[in-house]
């Protein structure tokens, strides 16, 4: 039995009914339950106001938790496109955690197999494998989106996110990750709790900064991988149907210019020139003058020129 396993080739991806239970509580936990919070925070507006408290927590925890998974999960961990500081990379860790996501070395294993498969058989979220015509283009859209969540292949992170698994620091991120998600709800119920000095305060920082915050990030996210797989335009040659949404460049932190990073993703910067926002890069650069980044791989000119379709 053993020298089966010790000859069996080392698989891509597993399934197993314990990994797809985990999956659908995370689901669950994560996806589902966010939507409903979202819900409850328009139903609590009866009891307790929307007021400066409830934005301020509600924009900077989103700023904040998404700063951690386009640069610290995407750009840091998965795409190594610079190196950082190790505070710079456990702040990065612990913000991306909190995003409610999934673990950093899953993302990082899901995302780098997105990249070897995208668009293809084994890709964990594209929208144009799911048939033609309208009916295949919602169904495709629906399951890049959100429902490809609920069950899904589970890559095998010893084949695609070995560096992770070697860095310590980077592994014990991952053990707390559910402690990180609860301590992204604790502290806006309690900063909520101690502006108002109620208790209703409290239930509402949980609700807007918490809850409502995962879910408007999320979908933010998600539109990436499904929407940015299907409209939009594509300036570089790329093998897969990824493209650019410049209007979403600022809410999505520097994330619409999908195409230019399927075409170069070893580079920190996805708008690629200073005039495309790309907030995800500015903070980047800003941790770059303060010493705490380094080694930014941004593609040269030629290569990108090489790569262009359309004129700059
Ligand atoms: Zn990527
Ligand atoms: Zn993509």
């Amino acid at each position: 039995m053993s020298e089966d396993i010790a000859r069996e080739p080392r698989r891509k991806v597993i399934s197993s009914p314990y990994l797809h239970k985990l999956q659908r509580r995370h689901f669950l936990l994560f996806d589902i339950l966010p939507i409903v919070g979202t819900a409850a925070a328009f139903a609590f507006l009866a009891v307790h106001p929307f007021g400066s408290t409830e934005i301020v927590l509600l924009v900077s925890l989103w700023l904040l938790t998404g700063l951690g998974v386009t640069a610290g999960y995407h750009r840091l961990f998965t795409h190594r496109t610079f190196k950082a500081a190790p505070a710079v990379v456990a702040a990065l860790g612990v913000l991306g955690s909190m995003a409610g996501q999934g673990g950093v070395i899953s993302w990082v294993a899901l995302h780098r197999r997105h990249h070897e498969c995208s668009d293809r058989e084994g890709d964990p979220h594209s929208p144009n494998l799911s048939g033609h015509g309208l009916k295949g283009r919602v169904k495709g859209l629906a399951h890049s989106h959100f429902l490809w969540m609920r069950r899904h292949e589970y890559p095998n992170i010893v084949h695609y996110a070995p560096d992770l698994l070697k860095d310590r620091l980077i592994v014990k991120i991952a053990r707390y990750y559910y402690h990180w998600v609860v301590l992204g709800l604790l502290i806006p119920a309690l900063i909520g709790g101690l502006v108002a000095m109620s208790w209703t305060g409290a239930v509402s920082g949980l609700l807007w900064g918490g809850l409502a915050r995962i879910f408007i990030l999320e979908h933010i996210v998600w539109a990436i991988n499904s929407f940015l797989h299907m409209f939009g335009t594509k300036p570089y040659e790329s093998r897969e149907n990824s493209r650019n949404g410049a209007i979403f460049a600022l809410v999505t932190l520097g994330e619409a210019w999908h195409n230019n990073h399927h075409a170069f993703p070893e580079s920190p910067s996805f708008g690629l020139d200073w005039y495309r926002l790309d907030p995800g890069f500015w903070l980047i650069k800003l941790l770059a003058v303060c010493g705490l980044a380094w080694d930014l791989k941004l593609p040269t000119d030629e290569r990108r020129a090489a790569k262009r379709i359309v004129p700059a």
